[in-house]
């Protein structure tokens, strides 16, 4: 390898990995090296709450190894390397009592689960499912059991309600807000979905919020705020993300709601980088892989000699309920305008209107999700 310092990518989830594929597409020269925490196999994130569906346990969910993905992608990938500092003056990073020169610097380390503190003796039952590693384990754990708890109604607690019920689960959920997906949905698509998960079997609990678990005589018992308790083999928590900021924060770089960052994905630290889920581009959080694959096409070319800003398009997220199939587009925060809704049953077209009548977001359920990709034609880009 030459003595130029290396391109080092923190992170080998969707990210890291795309970037690299982005990068070598532009450039076979420049030595690149990912480090990351985890076990470094490529997996796709969105196919977690899939599993049960298309019948894949953790090693069917499973693309390739590390070795394979270096071989591919022309690459250095060290695995189980957990950063825990960065020194921006010497340019290295500090993996334990080891250190790692760079030339330049990307963190693409993704998010946190957030853990909500409850009482109980139960909570080595309490699983978050935010990679691979974490939904082998809770696969390992299920074995036998039948009864799944899950907390939150956000679009990962729905799909992972759907995906345990196709599997043949008993699935309670458990969330605070009174209508399920608050910060994606209108009223009218969430009531939509919820209806066809409850004909699926899926049993709510809203307006609650689970305060403590503790060991049964099987399973555990899941005690609510509102006095119920539910019986469960194992609980999943899916009440959110937070971008993972405190190295960053601790190096010095500019932090918000996550790593900031402006359209050319260059944070506050002269040659170091960020994007996916730990970062804030340009004032925008955005969880999902459309946003951080064109963040990947912007930088790799960036990173290649020809600094490039992201354009964010429209960014429909599709739901994966299967029984209720969905995708959504929300309004930009604070847009002036107003929902207008038609509805037949579940099948729900919910438009965002401007005054002009400018269509500036849409929900859409059951037989309207099809028209998904006509609306997001209509749905001015995220970045002009
Ligand atoms: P991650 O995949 O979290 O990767 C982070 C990497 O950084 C890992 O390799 C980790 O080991 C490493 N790392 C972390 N800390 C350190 C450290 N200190 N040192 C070294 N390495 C470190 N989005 C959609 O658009 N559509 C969907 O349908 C969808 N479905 C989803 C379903 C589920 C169940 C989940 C959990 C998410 C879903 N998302 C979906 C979101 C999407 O998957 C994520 O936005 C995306 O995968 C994030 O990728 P990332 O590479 O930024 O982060």
């Amino acid at each position: 390898m030459s003595e130029q310092a290396p391109i080092v990518i923190v992170g080998t989830g969707l990210s890291g990995y795309s970037l690299a594929r982005e990068f070598r597409k532009l450039n076979r020269d420049v030595p690149v090296v990912l480090v990351t925490a985890d076990d470094g196999i490529s997996y796709s994130k969105p196919m977690l709450s899939t599993g049960f569906t298309r019948n894949k346990d953790a090693d069917g969910l499973a693309q390739a190894d590390p070795d394979t993905m270096a071989e591919q992608l022309g690459v250095e990938i060290r695995p189980w390397s957990v950063v825990t500092g960065i020194d921006t003056e010497a340019r290295e990073l500090r993996l334990g009592d080891r250190s790692l020169r760079y030339g330049k610097l990307v963190l693409a380390w993704g998010a946190d689960v957030i853990r909500l503190s409850l009482a109980g003796n139960g909570l080595d039952r309490v699983f978050s499912i935010n990679d691979l590693m974490d939904y082998r384990a809770f696969r390992k754990t299920l074995a036998g059991g039948k009864r799944i708890a899950i907390m939150g109604a956000g679009l990962i607690g729905c799909e992972f309600a759907n995906d345990l019920r196709n599997g043949g689960y008993e699935v309670d959920v458990i969330a605070p807000d009174t209508a399920l997906m608050p910060s994606l949905l209108p009223e009218p698509a969430a009531a939509a979905v919820q209806q066809e998960l409850e004909a699926l079997g899926v049993r709510f609990h809203l307006g609650t919020v689970v305060t403590s678990v503790n060991h049964a005589e099987q399973g555990v018992t899941v005690a609510l705020d509102n006095g119920e308790q539910l019986a469960a083999d194992l609980v999943v928590s899916a009440v959110g993300l937070r971008p993972r900021t405190e190295l960053a924060r601790a190096a010095g770089l500019e932090t918000a709601r996550g790593i900031c960052v402006n359209r050319a994905l260059e944070t506050s630290a002269p040659d170091v980088y960020a994007l996916g889920d730990c970062a804030e581009v340009d004032g925008q959080v955005l969880l999902y892989v459309l946003p951080l694959m064109a963040c990947a096409r912007a930088l790799a070319k960036t990173l290649a000699g020809e600094r490039t800003e992201v354009a964010y398009g429209t960014m429909p997220v599709m739901v994966k309920t299967p029984c209720c199939p969905t995708a959504v587009c929300p309004p930009p925060v604070g847009a002036d305008g107003s929902w207008q809704i038609e509805r037949d049953g579940s099948h729900v077209k919910a438009l965002f209107l401007s005054a002009a009548g400018e269509t500036l977001g849409f929900a859409v359920t059951g037989r309207f999700a099809m028209e998904k990709q006509a609306l997001a034609r209509e749905v001015p880009p995220i970045h002009d």
